[in-house]
């Protein structure tokens, strides 16, 4: 299958979600994720029509947004490093990644030398699973309360990964526990702004995201693919 093709699977798949669920498919963004492929596939996926990019590592992503970065929005979706925020922040206009407050601190401090805002979500571990990175749902008001005295920072939504399963289905509840931890999160007025996103759903599981909530599904393989011209 072209780009072109696997464009518009996936655009029908998210339509066919969004009308099983009630939502409108407006409401649901793409984050064409191109860790996978080279600089020249990145291209065509900009050329494409797609304007948001995700990548997951700043040594993968540096090339591909040195040719690029003036085209697109770019996303951080990936574990970020400390030491590599100052690389980040500035071209990068969405961090998907953010789990602890030393994160949160240095995000702060390079985003005010910047003089930006930077659109961030909260990763949530909500599986549990020791493999994955971010923080426990109930640790999660305590910490949007201590950060919203950082003006740099604006914590638009959540963001989750679910474990592969065999069948999508069993995603499920992973995706309904972040919805419903971002609408208690609300409820509480812990954030000034009301947390509106909820970055969850990839490949494997993107429909199931879609009907629990999802504003941004992060696609890699299915619709880049995951290498140059296949
Ligand atoms: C790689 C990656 C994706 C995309 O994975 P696919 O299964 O190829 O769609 C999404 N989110 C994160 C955080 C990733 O690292």
């Amino acid at each position: 299958m072209s780009l072109e093709e696997r464009i518009r699977e996936v655009n029908k798949r998210i339509e066919q979600a969004c009308l099983r669920s009630g939502r409108s498919a407006e409401d649901v963004n793409i984050v064409a994720v191109t860790k996978y492929v080279s600089t020249a596939m990145v291209d065509k996926v900009l050329a494409s029509g797609l304007k948001h990019v995700g990548e997951n590592r700043w040594q993968n992503a540096q090339e591909k947004w040195n040719a690029l970065g003036n085209r697109g929005t770019w996303h951080f979706i990936g574990h970020l490093q400390t030491n590599k925020v100052k690389d980040v922040i500035g071209k990068f206009e969405y961090i998907h990644s953010l789990d602890r407050m030393s994160l949160a601190k240095e995000m702060e401090k390079c985003a005010a030398a910047h003089g930006l805002v930077v659109k961030t979500f909260l990763q949530v571990n909500v599986s549990g699973e020791e493999s994955k990175y971010g923080m426990a749902p109930a640790e999660a008001a305590a910490f949007l309360e201590e950060i919203q005295k950082f003006t740099h920072i604006r914590v638009i939504g959540l963001m989750t990964m679910a474990p592969f399963e065999d069948r999508p289905e069993d995603t499920r509840i992973v995706f309904r526990d972040l919805r419903e931890l971002r609408d208690d999160l609300n409820r509480r007025g812990v954030t000034k702004e009301p947390l509106t996103e909820l970055s969850m759903g990839m490949s494997n599981d993107f429909e199931v995201a879609i009907e629990e909530g999802a504003t941004w599904v992060r696609l890699g393989s299915i619709l880049v693919g995951k290498e140059e011209g296949e």
